[in-house]
């Protein structure tokens, strides 16, 4: 719906004294997993996963991108809905790590502050929701979110509530974290995306394992937009196969077995989401039905 418009999550990979697997290696190990998780998902926004480097040296990374990626000769170029950042979030453990912090924007440029705090509001919203975890409402400080709110862009993140202050120190070690907390906030950060991006269905990855993947890649619908008929088209032969189209409310509004071609007459104008199911697994797509 919105492929020019983005939904950042971010993270530095670089570190300083130290192996630093909690600042940044859970950072940035949540966000390929909410890449993995998310690639076949349709959202109406893009979402961008990016890794950057140099942040402990003054966000060196993030500075570039904004002024030569995001801003090119002084004109902003990218249109970003929100940048999610996360920093720091494998806590100590031992502790009762049961709450991450959610960081609104407080400083800087006060023209982004106030969506700033309506967009934490809603991550703190999404943690409760798709995570165990309590949320902490904290502050934006000194991490790769900072040269987008010097630009006026809307930020928020992630950072763990109890700190372990083994960051850039050599005990900032694997065996010192908890993995368990890792996975929480990774939990949240994949439903926070899902909402911000705005998922149109929720990835199968998440409940079982990747049958998807295979089938994805051997059907094709077309065309798409579609008037009065589409074409399911199989990679490799199949001869037993479902097709389920709903509508954006979800509602059913067709189930034929083993058709290829399908008759969308009767449809109106809108957008549907078609399901292939083969015992190989379901393939989900997104047509645009345009008369
Ligand atoms: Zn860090």
């Amino acid at each position: 719906m919105y492929p020019n418009k983005y939904v950042i999550i971010c993270g530095h990979y670089d570190t300083i004294t130290g192996p630093g697997v909690s600042d940044n290696g859970s950072g940035t190990s949540i966000i390929l997993e909410a890449a993995r998780i998310l690639k076949d998902v349709p959202t109406e926004y893009s979402i961008m996963f990016i890794h950057f480097s140099g942040e402990e040296q003054g966000l060196v990374g993030s500075n570039h991108y904004v002024n030569n990626v995001a801003y090119q000769g002084g004109n902003r170029v990218l249109d970003i809905k929100l940048v999610l950042n996360i920093d720091q979030v494998g806590g100590l453990i031992g502790n009762n790590n049961n709450t991450i912090n959610c960081e609104r924007d407080e400083g800087g440029v006060s023209s982004n502050n106030a969506i700033s705090n309506t967009m934490t509001q809603e991550l703190m919203t999404c943690t409760t929701l798709y995570s165990p975890l309590q949320t902490n409402l904290s502050h934006a400080y000194s991490s790769d979110y900072m040269p987008f709110e010097a630009k006026g862009y809307t930020i928020t993140g992630f950072y763990e509530t109890i700190q372990s202050n083994n960051e850039h120190t050599v005990n900032d070690t694997y065996a010192n974290l908890d993995p368990v907390y890792i996975f929480k906030v990774g939990k949240a950060a994949v439903g926070a995306l899902q909402h911000f991006a705005v998922a149109t269905t929720t990835s199968n990855l998440l409940s079982t394992k990747e049958t998807t993947q295979s089938s994805a890649e051997t059907v094709r619908v077309y065309p798409n937009p579609a008037k009065d008929l589409i074409t399911i088209e199989f990679q490799q032969k199949v001869k037993q196969f479902k097709v389920e189209i709903n509508d954006m409310a979800g509602n059913s509004v067709l189930n034929v077995e083993n058709e290829e071609k399908i008759n969308t007459s009767a449809f109106k104008n809108g957008v549907y989401m078609i399901t292939v199911k083969t015992e190989k697994g379901n393939t989900t797509k997104k047509i645009i039905i345009n008369k």
